[in-house]
């Protein structure tokens, strides 16, 4: 699934942009008027983009402006994650075409079948291709989830079930965080050569997104930066990743129980009421500020993005952002931008729909793609 430079650039354009004539294209890119003309008609015919209505203009010869198709094509998501598989449709925007369909699993067994299944149903002929979010580790060249939560821990399971059931279509595989922070880019229209820090925090699984210069980095594994694997010498239950005291297994509902069992609440309803008397919530809260505290520190990112269905509570956001500048270095504390994101299909298939949108809109961003029979050219 190569998209070449020259229809990618002109794609940039169209969605940072939109409404651009093949004219400004030209001026925008630096491409010929006909190199222009002749990616543009491609991507005409292919339904990625198409043209809006002519509008008057001084040359004499109307405007026609080019705009992404949001009718047409568009990119199937799907998400494996712990407990539960989701499929979705995307369109070319961005914007969910029709219903999220999820379906729980009771054992990490089923979480592939699961997979097949769902897909089998949902692609059609203007599926552009597949786009698929798995939490954990995949290695890259033998197409296999390392280790992950979807699968409780059981690794070397391979994708190549998942690629068949796509049909021909090609697949992109990434992890679940940088389908994340490929949505907060491109919903966020953010400048693309930023390094960027996202922290993804829930009950009980936290996440993180390394981008280097807009690209998630790449590192030994294919996967996402392990803050939530960051361990404490703290006693908390066994995490699936087989070791105890993660941040992960800290800020959860069960860490706060085991603190507090006379508190039956969750993490979001304590956090929701977050005051000054909630001993065993302000040690969770600690452990996070110190990981996400350590995290800015040694990566200096330009942009720090917590994303969590918590800031929506200004108690708890306020006090956790507090401690997390109480200690960032100095230099560090007066220059990096910190962002709020409520996303509450953080991670879910319309997410990871959004991650093949990198395809079309960002320089190599990442992840694998598998395609089991043609290669097919978007
Ligand atoms: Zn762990």
């Amino acid at each position: 699934m190569q998209i070449r430079a020259r229809q990618q650039q002109i794609l940039q354009h169209l969605w940072r942009e939109g409404g651009l004539s093949r004219w400004e294209l030209h001026k925008k890119t630096g491409l010929t008027p006909n190199g222009v003309g002749q990616i543009v008609n491609d991507l005409i015919e292919r339904q990625i983009i198409c043209e809006g209505a002519p509008q008057a203009s001084k040359a004499g010869r109307p405007r026609i402006p080019l705009e992404i198709d949001p009718h047409n094509r568009h990119i199937v998501g799907l998400s494996l994650r712990r407990g539960q598989v989701s499929v979705c449709k995307v369109n070319l925007k961005g914007q969910l075409i029709g219903r999220l369909e999820v379906k729980k699993i009771e054992s990490s067994e089923h979480a592939i079948p699961t997979a097949c299944q769902l897909l089998k149903s949902i692609i059609d002929p203007n599926t552009l291709f597949v786009s698929a979010n798995v939490t954990g580790h995949i290695d890259p060249e033998k197409q296999t989830i390392l280790f992950s939560s979807a699968l409780q821990g059981r690794g070397g399971i391979s994708l190549a079930p998942i690629s068949e059931a796509a049909n021909h279509l090609p697949i992109l595989f990434d992890n679940d965080m940088h389908a994340l922070a490929a949505r907060w880019v491109l919903t966020h229209q953010a400048e693309l050569s930023e390094d960027l820090l996202l922290v993804s925090v829930n009950d009980g699984a936290i996440g993180s997104a390394m981008l280097i210069e807009g690209k998630p980095n790449r590192g030994c594994v294919l996967s996402a930066n392990e803050l939530g694997h960051t361990r404490f010498f703290t006693e908390t239950e066994q995490c699936y990743c087989g070791h105890k005291g993660c941040l992960e297994r800290i800020v959860s509902t069960n860490f706060l129980h085991q603190h507090n069992p006379d508190n039956p609440a969750t993490l979001l309803e304590q956090a929701a009421v977050f005051g000054n008397n909630n001993p065993s919530l302000e040690l969770a809260i600690k452990h996070l500020t110190a990981a996400i505290a350590n995290a800015v520190n040694f990566v200096r990112p330009h942009r720090l993005v917590l994303v969590s269905e918590l800031t929506r509570y200004p108690t708890f956001t306020d006090t956790l952002l507090r401690q997390v500048r109480g200690l960032l270095l100095m230099n560090i504390v007066d220059r990096v931008k910190i962002d709020l994101w409520d996303q509450p299909a953080a991670r879910n298939a319309e997410t990871a729909g959004w991650l093949g949108l990198t395809r079309l809109y960002c320089n190599d961003w990442g992840g694998i793609i598998t395609e089991p029979q043609k290669p097919i050219e978007v």
